[in-house]
């Protein structure tokens, strides 16, 4: 496996407490998060670092006031999706590295070399690059709330269909594939749907971002049921790995019928049921014409990016897409 960032990681209770020791050859850090955990833990964070600390906020980012990072050394981001996603923007302008201290273990880029960007109701990702390293403090990430966890776990089983599709994309449409990136990716799957525990969801996570920085693409993560829940963003408001795991039973099913799959799709369906995540159209609060309508707008998010979808290969049409949504109990 190629040496890629980061090249430190702690995943453990307590983790927080030895920050310093980690900023040994940095004399001006830049500590960015958001304007909850601010005020959460600030004290505790500058308890830590034996004095003061420079912040910036989410919010001061995104006016456009980063003039705090001017003479700093390093960049830790500090929080959950939008403050690790300001500290990889931040590090990308300044040319700084950043260290990545997750406060939430509730979707897979806390490692990652890509940035989630909001613009007119899409999100698409801009590319950055990796942390030098994680401190992964889980005494502080089991105090997030239960439903950011339960994000993590759909981000890392919705790999059942984005691996899939992976093998079907580079064997029916010569997509590059990598078999120790997809061994990476099928382990981080594999731990979680055998081991719940928080550890293993991070660990997971750390090794997905890894797995698509080496690869160079988010293709090893992110397939069908991603595009989807791209699509749905803009008319939904719910956590990505809840979208992305709703909707991969549905992709798993035509991964299963082109003989893709290592998952049964029922299977999968029942796992969501199991851990009261969103498994039918209620449930994520839409209609059989708006999922349509987002099945739709996916195949084009695919096609934009070259990226060939299970549903194409399989060349369904709205009936049989209303069927399937019948068969796995959608509807
Ligand atoms: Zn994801």
């Amino acid at each position: 496996m190629s040496i890629v960032d980061p090249h430190f990681i702690v995943i453990s209770e307590g983790a927080l407490s030895k920050v310093d020791d980690f900023l040994e050859d940095y004399k001006q850090p830049i500590f960015v998060t958001d304007d909850i955990l601010y005020a959460a833990y600030r004290e505790i964070v500058e308890d830590f670092m034996g004095g003061e600390v420079t912040w910036l906020l989410v919010s001061e980012y995104e006016k456009g006031k980063f003039s705090k990072a001017s003479g700093k050394d390093i960049i830790l981001g500090f929080g959950g999706g939008r403050s690790i996603d300001t500290a990889k923007l931040l590090a990308r302008d300044t040319s700084l590295d950043w260290i990545s201290v997750p406060t939430a273990a509730s979707h897979d880029g806390i490692a990652s070399d890509v940035a989630s960007v909001s613009h007119n109701g899409y999100r698409y990702s801009e590319k950055c690059k990796s942390p030098i390293g994680v401190i992964a403090d889980l005494s502080i990430i089991e105090k997030a709330p239960p439903k950011l966890r339960l994000a993590g776990i759909g981000d890392i089983v919705c790999k059942a269909s984005s691996l899939g599709e992976w093998r079907l994309a580079h064997a029916r449409n010569d997509e590059p594939f990598d078999q120790r990136v997809y061994s990476l990716v099928k382990s981080a799957l594999e731990s979680v749907l055998q081991d719940e525990r928080l550890d293993t969801l991070v660990r997971a996570e750390i090794d997905s971002g890894r797995a698509m920085t080496i690869f160079g693409s988010s293709r090893p993560c992110s397939g069908t049921e991603h595009a989807i829940s791209h699509a749905m963003d803009r008319g939904t408001t719910e956590l990505h790995g809840l979208q992305v795991a709703f909707a991969m039973p549905f992709c798993l099913h035509y991964l299963e019928e082109a003989g893709y799959s290592d998952y049964k799709a029922e299977n999968m369906r029942q796992f969501l049921v199991d851990h009261a995540m969103p498994a039918s159209l209620d449930d994520i609060g839409i209609s059989a014409d708006q999922f349509l309508d987002y099945v739709n707008h996916a195949l084009d998010i695919m096609n934009r990016r070259n990226r060939y979808s299970v549903l194409q290969h399989q060349g369904a049409d709205d009936t049989q897409i209303l069927k399937t949504l019948k068969v796995l109990k959608y509807l």
